[in-house]
């Protein structure tokens, strides 16, 4: 249903509704003309959180043709009902804008869960090639030239810590077959030999343009592959199908709608996964609001001339797949473009950029001694004149950059492109995504606010835990570590901060990550050694957590006149929860339970409780 395009004319008794649709252009018109009639639906005697711009509170709202018609009181919402509407009485029950994932990989999300897996755990070498092993022997008829991908290794929880995990680590195994170690943070693989030789890569193969080919003795490939190498091994693996890229699509949504996520941003958002959820939407199955950023890659671009190129490329898929604006009816959209400016800082990966170098281990195992490398690595990914080139291109053709920034180099370095941004671009509404920001110098705090960057945050991340201790504290050194994951103070610093889950580099699990924004501590039940709070960040408090996850992130993309808040005029995304979010004892919010998910008035999911 469009009711955007159903046009009448309003009459003169109208001016309240009026006012709206003027302010939402002709699709409020479509509202204005209908105001008078009963709604479809009517919620009551909850607890709504707004999210509007006063955070105001309501027991009541009211939807009509996918959208929102009243929000306010109960007693006001009365006149909303006729014979045909349906009341829900929400006996005091928590009522909140849909949540919206500004930065996911749902397909790759999706399809890991159907595939051979080490499920995020901490895991000793014996019980990784145990249970990688376990995987080969249920399927006894693959031949030797199948690919075995195993997904969900969480590198920097090996036990004992940073212990070595090679190509020896899978050769061995019992098998023929090419395998290949996925690293659940997506910046690193391991290859077996066998999967090295059908690669290709041996001790003459060059590292490639942003990534590192890791060696042993003499140069020899020891199966480790950094960032952009990690494609030297991923280009002989079958693509998924696209029947198997529709199936990982739906078991997306599914795991979505089940944890109230009603939009989404595709943040590797290529042909593939767009022609996936394409599939699912002619069905009728799609139940979040798609949206996706195609990726331009550094190898792609490497002078001023190539980026125009690579911009016109993603601009020709943005007009292939994009529907239009957004409409009740969960759509596609392909307004995004998304930029690597580096991997990630957590040892031993090390791929982020930063300002100043790693340090490294000069002594010994048992006696460390950790002084700076001599020389800053890696770079960032794009030279500065690309870099631009790219922004101000992606602008021009109507789109929003989506960088991926995690070291303190490569957000200085991105503000910087902003900054030549926005002095190409005066007052144009582009709003660029930095996805991650784990580390950020504290004098670019301020420029996030300066620039109207928008910090895109994981806040699961923002907690003790192998990752953030043992992963950055002999690296980064002291100084850094007490400063990772800085949102308290950019929020501080009136950064529009939004959240995305970065799924499936950690489990879909929203509501901890609600909860970690706001505790910086690890769950309940955790090892000893991640206890208490994460560095000196002060957090964020409870109702900005929710701020981050509905209307900043619907800010993010571009979509805050339609989404993100219960407003009139508004499409009616809303979730029922079990508890008030804002007000409940922050460790309570991971157990939150989604009672009902709506997305443009209709239900997509019903615990069957409510
Ligand atoms: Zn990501």
């Amino acid at each position: 249903m469009q009711s955007n395009q159903k046009r009448s004319r309003p009459s003169g008794t109208r001016v309240a509704a009026l006012a709206v649709g003027l302010a939402l252009g002709s699709t409020g018109a479509a509202l204005a003309a209908d105001a008078a009639a009963p709604a479809d639906t009517v919620y009551r005697g909850g607890t709504i959180h707004t999210i509007d711009a006063h955070d105001t509170l309501a027991q009541a709202i009211a939807i009509k043709d996918g959208r929102i018609a009243y929000v306010g009181p109960d007693a006001g919402v009365q006149g909303q009902i006729g014979p045909a509407t349906k009341v829900i009485d929400l006996k005091g029950r928590t009522v909140l804008p849909g949540l919206i994932d500004g930065h996911m990989h749902p397909v790759a999300g999706g399809l890991d869960l159907l595939k051979c897996s080490l499920k995020y755990e901490p895991l000793t070498v014996p019980q990784v090639q145990e249970r990688i092993q376990k995987c080969l022997d249920e399927k006894p008829a693959a031949g030797a030239d199948e690919w075995l991908e195993v997904v969900g290794w969480f590198r920097y929880g090996i036990i004992p810590r940073g212990t070595p995990v090679t190509s020896a680590t899978l050769d061995a195994l019992h098998t023929k077959r090419p395998i290949v170690l996925h690293d659940s943070f997506g910046h690193s693989s391991i290859a077996n030999s066998r999967a090295l030789a059908l690669a290709g890569i041996t001790a003459q193969s060059q590292d490639p343009s942003g990534g590192r080919i890791g060696r042993g003795a003499a140069g020899a490939p020891d199966g480790v592959l950094e960032d952009a190498a990690q494609e030297l091994v991923g280009e002989k693996i079958p693509k998924p199908t696209p029947e198997q890229a529709v199936a990982g699509a739906r078991a997306a949504l599914d795991a979505m709608r089940r944890q109230g996520v009603t939009s989404f941003l595709d943040a590797i958002g290529n042909p593939p996964d767009i022609e996936a959820f394409a599939a699912v939407e002619k069905s009728g199955g799609l139940t979040a609001r798609a949206h996706f950023a195609p990726l331009i890659r550094p190898a792609e671009v490497p002078n001023v001339e190539a980026a125009r190129k690579a911009v016109a490329r993603v601009a020709a898929i943005s007009r292939r797949y994009d529907q239009g604006g957004i409409r009740p009816a969960p759509s596609l959209t392909v307004r995004h473009v998304k930029l690597f400016m580096d991997g990630v800082i957590n040892a031993p990966a090390n791929t982020g950029a930063l300002l100043a170098p790693y340090l490294e281990n000069h002594g010994t195992a048992s006696a460390p001694k950790w002084e700076p490398a001599p020389r800053r690595e890696p770079e960032v990914y794009f030279p500065a004149p690309v870099l631009a080139e790219l922004l101000i291109g992606i602008a021009r053709n109507h789109m929003d950059p989506h960088l991926h920034t995690d070291g303190d180099g490569a957000v200085r370095a991105a503000l910087d492109g902003v900054q030549r941004l926005r002095a190409a671009l005066p007052g144009d509404d582009v709003r660029p995504g930095f996805a991650h920001c784990e580390l950020v110098d504290p004098a670019d705090y301020d420029r996030f606010a300066d620039l109207n960057v928008i910090p895109v945050l994981s806040f699961q991340w923002e907690k003790p835990a192998p990752d953030t201790i043992e992963g950055t504290i002999n690296t980064l050194g002291a100084a850094r570590e007490a400063i990772i994951e800085p949102a308290g103070v950019l929020l501080a610093k009136h950064a529009r901060i939004a959240f995305g889950s970065d799924w499936p580099v950690d489990p879909l699990d929203e509501w901890f990550a609600l909860q970690v924004g706001v505790t910086r501590e690890a769950r309940a039940g955790h090892s000893p050694e991640y206890s208490g709070r994460l560095g000196s960040d002060p957090g964020l408090p409870q109702d900005f957590v929710v701020r981050a996850i509905t209307a900043n992130a619907a800010y993010e993309l571009h979509e805050d006149r339609f989404i993100g808040s219960l407003e009139v005029g508004k499409f009616a995304d809303l979730i029922v929860i079990d508890r008030d979010v804002e007000h409940v004892a922050p460790k309570d919010i991971a157990a939150t339970k989604v009672l009902r998910t709506v997305v443009g008035g209709r239900a997509v999911y019903d615990s069957g409780e409510l």
